[in-house]
C-alpha cells in the first residue's frame, strides 16, 4: 500500500498555504543566512583590521618606551586601550621575551588565555607567528613586532574579545527573526486575503453543488461577485442549473402525462386480459366440444362404415354370386360394374374408419419384437401378385446386417409400407418398384431406419406434393376416375408415422417417379441374438454371377451373396453373361453358380440358360432362375432342363440362402438344417399310439401322413373337448394337441387332461406337445402353465416331428408292428417325393393328392368366413380362420399366402382390423391364385413342371 503524503487529503487552501509560506520562509531563510555569513565575516575582517591597526598604533608608541626601558611609559600606552573595550588583553614583551607591560580589561580571561598571557614569550616565535590574527578560543590573538629604525625591540600580544561581535551578530539575527516573522506573517495574510477572493466563490460553488446533489434543488443559484473567471464559472453553473430545472419541468410533465398513460393502458391491458381470458376459456371449451363433436363424428363414421360395410359384403357376395349365373352380355356388364364400384366403395369404407379411428386416438401403438426383414420380405411377395399383373417388377434392397429382431409396431410398418407400395404399383405403369431400407441413426438401443418405396411411374409436382399427405386430398383430382382411391392412405400413412415418431416425405417430379419415404425408431431387441453362421464357403471362395436387367436387383443380390463371404459379380444382360462366363473359364477363374434372370431384353433367363447348357465349357454351372411368379409356369421341362431351381422375385434371404446352400452342396453352418440326409434321421419307437387334436381337415391330412410314415398309430380329433374325451378311454404314447380349435381350445384340453391324471393318480403322464404357429414366449409360458411337455412350430416338418417323436417316444417297438416295413415306405416315400418337388409336402404323393382336394373344398369356406369377419369386424374369427387357413396353405407352398394369413392372425389377435382392410385384396388374389394352381395340379395329377410357388 502506498503511504499518503500526510497532506493529500488537506483542502486545496492548507496545502496552497503551506508551500507559499514555506517556500517564502525558506528563501527568506536562506537568503537572510547568507547575509549574515557575509556580515559576520566582514565584521570579522573588520575586526581584525581594527585589532591590526590599533596593535600596530600601540606597538609604534610602546617602541620608545621599550627603547628607554620605562614601564610606566609602556604601561600607559597599553592603558589607553581602555578605549578600546572589546580588547581584553595586551601584553608587550621585550627582546628577551619578558613580559615588560600589561593591560586586562575587566573582561576575564580563560586560563589558557591567561596562562599565555602571563608567560615568558620567545621573541623568535613571536616574529615567526607574528602576521595576520587568528581565532583561538572564540577571541582574535595578534602578534605585533615592536620595530624601531628597522631592527625589532619586542612584541605586542592582543586579544581582542570576539563578543562585542558576537552581540553585534545576536543583534543582527534577532533583526533578521523578526523580519522574518514579518515577512511570513504578511505572506500569510496577503495569501488569506488572496485566498479569500479566489476561495470564496469556488467555495460557494461546491457548496452549491453539494447542496444540487443531496437536496436535488436545481432552483439554487451562485452569487456572482466579479466579472473574472469565478464570475463567468457562477454564471455558467447557473446557466447549468437552469437548463437542468427546465428540463427537469419537462421531465416531470412527461413523467406525469406519461405515467397518467401508462395507467390508462394498464386498465386496457387488464380489460383486455380479462377479455382474452374469457375467450381463452370460451375457446377452451368451443376446442373441448369440438374434439368431443370430432371423435364423436369419428366414432360415429367408424360405426357407420363398420354398418355399412356388413351389407356392401352382401352385395358383393351377392354379385360375385350374380356373375357366375347365366347373364347377358348387358347384364354382365352391368353387374361387373356395380361389383366394381362395390368394392371401391367397400375400399373407401375402409379407408374411412382407418382414419377416424385415428382421429378418434382409438390406435394405441404395440410394442413388440418382430422381423423387419420377414416383414418387408412378406409385404414384398404379397404386393408382388398385384405389381405382375401390371407388368411391374418389385424389388427390395435392404442392409445386409439388418438386425433379425426389432421392437416396435409391426402392424403399423406393415400397413404404412403396404400403402405406399400399393401407390407405387397404381401411379406406375411400367418400370419397376423398388423397397429400399438404409440406416438413419444407430445406437445401441435404438434404429432409426428409412424406409423408402421408389417407382418409376408417373411422378408429382411441387404444388400437388403440399397437398397430397392431408386427407382426401389427391395430386390431381381428375386422375381419380383414372386411378381411384380416396385421398386418405397417404393420411393414413402420415398419422401413423408421426405416431411412431418418425416422418414421411416424398421426392418426386412429373414423369420423373416418386420417392416415397419414411422414418421410424424402433427399438433393438437384447435377447434376440444375430446369428453369423450364415456364410457359404467351400474349399475355396465361391464365386457367383448374377445376371439381372434391374440394377437394384444386382445390387441387393451381390450384397447379399458378398455377406456370405461368396464372390460376386453381375452383369445386365444375357450375352455379356454368356461372355464373361466363357472368359472366366478359360482363365481358370470358373464361376460355380449363377444366378438369372427370367425376363430381360435381348435374351431372357431361359434362352441363357439353354446356351450354358449348350456350352461345354461352361454347361456345369448351377443355375438359378428368378422369375416373377407366374412367368416360368408355361415351362416344359425341356426349358427346365439345367437350371437348378426357381426362385420368385422378389427373393427372401432364407430362401437363397437354402437354395444356394443346396445348389453348391456346400455345408451350412446354421443349426437349423431342414434337409438333413434320412439316414441321419432320429431314432425313436415305430408303432407308437397317437392322438392329434386338429380342427383343420389338411392339417389333419398332413399331420396323419406323417405320423403313418414315421409307424406311428393315428387318431384324429377335430377339438379340445374330444381330445380329453379320447385321452381317458385309451392309452396313447403321445397327444399332438393344437391350441386354437372350436368348443374346447389345447391349453383347456390340456389342463383337463393333466387334473384327470391327478385324481386317477395316473403314474406316468402322458406327454402332450403344443402345435402352434405363433412360438412367442408367452405363448410358449401359456403352454408349458397349463402341463404341456414341448411345442411343434406350424408348419411342421417331418424332421421336426421326428425329432419330437424322437424326444417323446419310448425306443422300444410295441408287437405287431413291422418297423422295417415302415422304413421301406419312408424310404420309397422319399423317391416318390421328388415327383412334384415344387412343394414341400413332407408326406405321401397320395397324401397330399388327399390334403390339396380337402384344400380345395375348405378354401372358399376360410375365404369367405375371413373376409366376412373382416368386414364386420369380428376380430376373433379373423383370428380363428386366418389361422387355421395358414398352416395347410404353408404346406401346399402358398408362402404369400401363408404371410396373408399370419398377418391376418395377428390383426384377429390385437383385435385391430385396420391393417387387415389394407391386406384383403391381396388376400382374396393369394387365395384365387392358390386355388387355380391347386385345380390345375389337381387336373393334371402327372404333371412335372414345376409348381407355381416358392420353395420353402
Ligand atoms: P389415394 O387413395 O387417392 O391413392 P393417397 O392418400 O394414398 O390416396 O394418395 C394421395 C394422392 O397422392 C394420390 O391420389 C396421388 O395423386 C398421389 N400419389 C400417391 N402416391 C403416388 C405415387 N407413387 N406416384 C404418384 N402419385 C402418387
Amino acid at each position: 500500500m502506498s503511504r499518503k503524503v500526510f497532506i493529500a487529503d488537506k483542502p486545496v487552501k492548507v496545502k496552497l498555504l503551506l508551500a507559499i509560506v514555506t517556500s517564502g520562509a525558506l528563501g527568506l531563510a536562506l537568503m537572510l543566512f547568507a547575509l549574515t555569513n557575509h556580515e559576520k565575516e566582514n565584521a570579522a575582517q573588520r575586526v581584525a583590521e581594527e585589532v591590526s591597526t590599533l596593535g600596530t598604533i600601540i606597538a609604534q608608541n610602546s617602541a620608545a618606551a621599550l627603547v628607554f626601558n620605562d614601564a610606566d611609559a609602556a604601561q600607559d600606552t597599553l592603558a589607553s586601550l581602555t578605549a578600546a573595550p572589546n580588547i581584553i588583553h595586551a601584553t608587550l614583551y621585550d627582546l628577551k621575551g619578558n613580559i615588560f607591560a600589561s593591560y586586562a580589561s575587566q573582561h576575564q580571561l580563560t586560563n589558557a588565555d591567561a596562562a599565555f598571557a602571563t608567560a615568558k614569550m620567545d621573541l623568535k616565535k613571536i616574529s615567526r607567528e607574528a602576521s595576520q590574527p587568528r581565532v583561538k578560543n572564540g577571541n582574535v590573538e595578534l602578534f605585533l613586532p615592536v620595530v624601531t629604525d628597522g631592527e625589532i625591540i619586542g612584541s605586542l600580544h592582543l586579544i581582542d574579545n570576539q563578543s562585542v561581535l558576537a552581540k553585534r551578530m545576536r543583534k543582527n539575527y534577532t533583526l533578521l527573526m523578526y523580519v522574518t516573522i514579518f515577512v511570513c506573517l504578511v505572506t500569510i495574510t496577503l495569501f488569506l486575503l488572496l485566498t479569500y477572493t479566489i476561495s470564496s466563490p469556488l467555495q460557494k460553488l461546491i457548496t452549491a453543488m453539494q447542496h444540487v446533489t443531496a437536496q436535488k434543488d436545481y432552483g439554487i443559484r451562485v452569487e456572482k461577485k466579479n466579472a473574472d473567471e469565478f464570475g463567468q464559472l457562477a454564471d455558467s453553473f447557473n446557466q447549468m442549473l437552469g437548463e437542468i430545472q427546465a428540463r427537469d419541468a419537462q421531465l416531470l410533465l412527461h413523467q406525469t402525462h406519461l405515467e397518467k398513460t401508462v395507467e390508462s393502458r394498464t386498465e386496457e391491458l387488464i380489460h383486455k386480459n380479462n377479455l382474452l381470458v374469457n375467450q381463452t376459456h370460451e375457446a377452451e371449451l368451443a376446442k373441448d366440444t369440438a374434439e368431443k363433436a370430432n371423435r364423436a363424428k369419428s366414432e360415429f363414421l367408424a360405426r357407420m362404415s363398420h354398418e355399412i360395410r356388413t351389407p356392401m359384403n352382401g352385395v358383393l357376395g351377392m354379385t360375385e354370386l350374380l356373375l357366375e349365373t347365366t347373364l347377358s352380355v348387358r347384364q354382365k356388364h352391368l353387374t361387373n360394374t356395380i361389383f366394381r364400384s362395390g368394392k371401391t366403395l367397400l375400399h373407401l369404407i375402409s379407408e374411412i374408419l382407418d382414419f377416424s379411428k385415428i382421429e378418434a386416438g382409438k390406435v394405441v401403438l404395440e410394442e413388440r419384437p418382430f422381423n423387419l426383414r420377414t416383414l418387408i420380405e412378406e409385404t414384398a411377395e404379397i404386393m408382388s401378385s398385384r405389381a405382375r399383373k401390371k407388368g411391374l417388377e418389385v424389388s427390395v434392397l435392404m442392409p445386409v446386417d439388418l438386425p433379425e429382431v426389432l421392437v416396435g409396431d409391426e402392424h403399423r410398418v406393415r400397413q404404412v409400407l403396404v400403402n405406399l407400395v400399393g401407390n407405387a404399383i397404381k401411379f406406375t405403369h411400367y418400370g419397376t418398384v423398388g423397397i429400399r431400407v438404409s440406416y438413419d441413426e444407430r445406437s445401441v438401443t435404438d434404429i432409426g431406419l428409412r424406409i423408402e418405396v421408389q417407382d418409376t411411374g408417373v411422378g408429382i409436382n411441387n404444388e400437388q406434393r403440399e397437398r397430397i399427405f392431408m386427407p382426401f386430398s389427391q395430386a390431381d383430382g381428375s386422375t381419380t376416375r383414372l386411378f381411384g382411391g380416396t385421398g386418405l392412405g397417404l393420411a393414413i400413412c402420415k398419422q401413423l408415422v408421426e405416431l411412431m415418431q418418425g416422418n414421411i416425405g416424398v421426392d418426386s417430379a412429373p414423369d420423373s417417379g416418386s420417392t416415397f419415404w419414411f422414418t421410424v425408431k424402433l427399438a433393438t431387441c437384447t435377447d434376440a441374438q444375430i446369428s453369423d453362421d450364415y456364410k457359404i464357403t467351400g474349399n475355396k471362395s465361391i464365386r457367383a454371377l448374377i445376371v439381372d436387367d434391374n440394377p437394384v436387383n444386382l445390387e441387393a443380390l451381390k450384397a447379399q451373396l458378398l455377406a456370405w463371404e461368396m464372390t460376386a459379380d453381375t452383369v445386365e444382360n444375357g450375352p455379356a453373361g454368356l461372355a464373361i462366363l466363357r472368359q472366366n473359364t478359360e482363365r481358370g477363374t470358373p464361376y460355380d453358380i449363377a444366378l438369372l434372370d427370367f425376363e430381360m431384353p435381348e435374351m431372357n433367363g431361359v434362352e441363357l440358360a439353354r446356351a450354358i447348357n449348350a456350352d461345354d465349357r461352361i454347361h456345369t454351372l448351377k443355375l438359378i432362375m428368378l422369375s416373377s411368379g407366374g412367368q416360368d409356369s408355361d415351362l416344359t421341362q425341356d426349358d427346365m432342363s439345367g437350371i437348378y431351381r426357381c426362385l420368385d422375385k422378389p427373393v427372401r434371404q432364407s430362401d437363397l440362402y437354402d437354395c444356394v446352400v443346396s445348389a453348391l452342396g456346400v455345408t451350412r453352418r446354421h443349426v437349423a438344417d431342414p434337409v438333413e440326409p434320412s439316414h441321419t434321421r432320429p431314432k425313436f419307437a415305430r408303432g407308437a399310439r397317437i392322438l392329434v387334436a386338429e380342427d383343420n381337415d389338411v392339417n389333419q391330412e398332413v399331420i396323419r401322413d406323417m405320423l403313418e410314415l414315421a409307424g406311428c398309430q393315428v387318431d384324429i380329433v377335430a377339438n379340445g373337448q374330444d381330445a380329453v374325451n379320447a385321452v381317458a378311454q385309451c392309452r396313447y404314447d403321445l397327444v399332438l394337441m393344437d391350441f386354437h380349435m372350436p368348443t374346447m381350445d389345447g391349453i383347456e384340453a390340456t389342463r383337463n387332461i393333466r387334473q384327470h391324471e391327478q385324481t386317477t393318480h395316473v403314474t406316468k403322464p402322458i406327454p402332450i406337445v403344443a402345435l402352434t404357429a405363433d412360438v412367442q414366449k408367452e405363448v410358449i409360458e401359456q403352454s408349458k402353465n397349463a402341463g404341456m411337455n414341448s411345442y411343434l412350430s406350424k408348419p411342421i416338418s417331418r424332421e421336426k416331428l421326428e425329432q419330437t417323436l424322437a424326444i417323446w417316444l419310448p425306443l422300444v417297438a410295441p408287437q405287431g408292428i413291422d418297423s422295417n416295413a415302415t422304413e421301406t415306405k419312408l424310404a420309397a416315400t422319399d423317391n416318390q417325393h421328388s415327383v412334384l418337388s415344387g412343394i414341400n409336402w413332407p408326406g405321401s404323393p397320395e397324401a397330399l393328392t388327399k390334403a390339396i382336394g380337402l384344400y380345395l373344398r375348405d378354401l372358399p369356406k376360410y375365404r369367405d368366413t375371413l373376409l366376412n369377419a373382416i368386414a364386420n369386424g369380428d376380430a376373433n374369427s379373423v383370428y380363428q380362420a386366418a389361422h387355421t387357413l395358414k398352416s395347410s396353405s404353408a404346406y401346399l407352398g402358398f408362402s404369400e399366402l401363408a404371410a396373408l394369413c399370419t398377418a391376418l392372425e395377428r390383426c384377429g389377435k390385437s383385435a385391430d382390423l385396420i391393417p387387415a382392410q389394407g391386406l384383403r385384396n391381396a388376400f382374396e388374389d393369394a387365395c384365387e391364385h392358390a386355388r387355380k394352381t391347386l385345380s390345375h395340379v389337381q387336373q393334371h395329377p402327372t404333371a412335372t413342371k414345376k409348381l407355381n410357388f416358392p420353395i420353402r
